[in-house]
């Protein structure tokens, strides 16, 4: 029987001598960048590096999504989830972005699928899966960057979604249901190797239309109404509220004009904003979406418009499982020194969001990050320079957790699922994002 330290080096010597092959996927992943819920190429990249492992899997879940299952050969025990994210932003400045849509990967998710099928290289070897209890879950997950909202949309209304983030409707069509407790590395710019710790905020999105009546923009302004200055009115409202967000609900609220009027020699009748509020805590974020609501009511009735609200459940803070966290830190720091980990605090809020926020309010998790980025994370000048660090390390970090969570029979794990408090059940987690989901109609006419 090999210690568990032994079963980590035979899962760091695999993950070494398949290292050049692991940073590839994450190159082809780059040159071949999809938004979230189209990612059909970067999928069956995916399907086919499970296939050459002899990993089982279930794909087209959530459109694009692809989750296998590993049987460890020491009996059975907990499931857990190593997890990458299919999708690529939209940054048409971007060095690597796709000319034809503007799909860029400025946020690293391609090198979260290389580092959780380099994670799997590891635990598949034999010195590994041969002594690991239970059963590890590796799934690539599509859409986490909530963007296009529009087009995910109309996805809804095909009845092809109901929730707009790949984790949200992987909850709902039951793909974590067999999954207790997962994992994540994404990508940072910042100088450390591996990092741990902190929460983000959660999320409400607004797809937001302004109705008012074209005319003549020389001769009949008058007989018009400006749905532009409409919006421009609300913009200038959600301002005026902003000296009423706290510090410590790190509220953001921000958004585009997606559609600002169809031809200038006529007054704006039909414009378009895809908004934002986040706030970190579920209190702030319903209060301060109510607030913005508002706004968007003051720009309609100001000018005599009608506005229309689609409110979208958005993504729910992050927590990170503090036992997890521990084992993690253990194999960060090992693996590449004290003093290239970082620890945050569990209070510390980066302001950005993630649907591993929704995951976490049902199960336990950790969401580590690694460096190897250079430029400002969503912008495009974001691009990974050092492949060691952004896919090699995190891949034998996860591994080497896996391992502590699943050798001597799964104790770790077991004892992790047992204790863990999960703020809601996964039927409480659906209800509050269905309750988050509504239309609001507000005719400024009639006010
Ligand atoms: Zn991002
Ligand atoms: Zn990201």
């Amino acid at each position: 029987m090999p210690t568990v330290a032994e079963i980590k080096q035979a899962a760091i010597t695999a993950i070494e001598e398949r290292k050049e092959e692991v940073i590839g996927i994450a190159k082809t992943i780059l040159q071949n960048p999809e938004t979230g819920f189209t990612e059909q190429k970067t999928a069956r990249l995916v399907q086919q590096r499970f296939q050459q492992m002899g990993i089982p899997f279930q794909s087209a879940l959530a459109i694009t999504g692809v989750k296998g299952m590993v049987q460890g050969k020491a009996g059975p025990g907990p499931t857990v989830a190593v997890i990458g994210e299919l999708d690529s932003l939209r940054v048409l400045e971007h060095p690597f972005h796709d000319d034809v849509t503007g799909a860029a990967h400025a946020c690293g998710h391609h090198c979260q699928v290389a580092n959780m099928l380099g994670a799997m290289v590891g635990l598949m070897a034999p010195g590994v899966i041969n002594h690991l209890s239970g059963r590890i879950a590796p799934v690539a997950v599509p859409a986490e960057e909530f963007i296009e909202v529009e087009r995910r949309m109309r996805l809804r209304e095909e009845g092809k979604l109901e929730f707009m983030g790949g984790k949200q409707e992987f909850i709902k069509l039951g793909v974590f249901d067999d999954v207790d407790m997962a994992m994540i590395t994404h990508t940072s710019a910042e100088a450390f190797k591996l990092g741990i710790g902190g929460t983000s905020n959660g999320h409400v999105v607004k797809f937001v239309q302004f109705t008012g009546r074209g005319a003549h923009a020389g001769g009949a302004p008058h007989m018009g109404i400006n749905a532009l200055n409409a919006a421009m009115i609300a913009l200038t409202s959600i301002n005026a509220n902003r000296e009423t967000f706290r510090d410590q609900d790190t509220v953001r609220v921000h958004g585009i004009l997606t559609r600002g009027g169809d031809a200038v020699s006529a007054v704006p009748s039909n414009v378009t904003l895809e908004w934002r509020v986040r706030s970190g805590n579920l209190n702030a974020l319903v209060s301060n979406s109510g607030k913005v609501d508002r706004c968007f009511k003051a720009g309609a009735m100001a000018v005599g418009a009608q506005v229309s609200i689609t409110n979208i459940p958005g993504y729910l803070p992050m927590r990170n499982n503090a036992v997890m966290q521990e084992v993690y830190l253990r194999n960060a720091k090992e693996l590449v020194g004290d003093g290239s980990v970082l620890v945050r605090p569990a209070t510390h809020n980066g302001g950005g969001s993630t649907d591993m926020g929704d995951l976490a309010q049902i199960m336990p998790l950790i969401h580590p990050y690694c460096g190897g980025a250079t430029g400002t994370g969503h912008g495009a000048d974001y691009v990974i320079q050092d492949y060691d660090t952004a896919v090699i390390a995190p891949a034998k970090a996860m591994a080497m957790t896996v391992i502590d969570l699943l050798a001597n029979g799964a104790q770790k794990a077991k004892e992790i699922k047992s204790n863990d408090k999960a703020p809601m059940t996964k039927e409480q987690y659906l209800r509050f994002q269905r309750d988050r989901a509504e239309v609001v109609r507000y005719d400024g006419a009639k006010a």
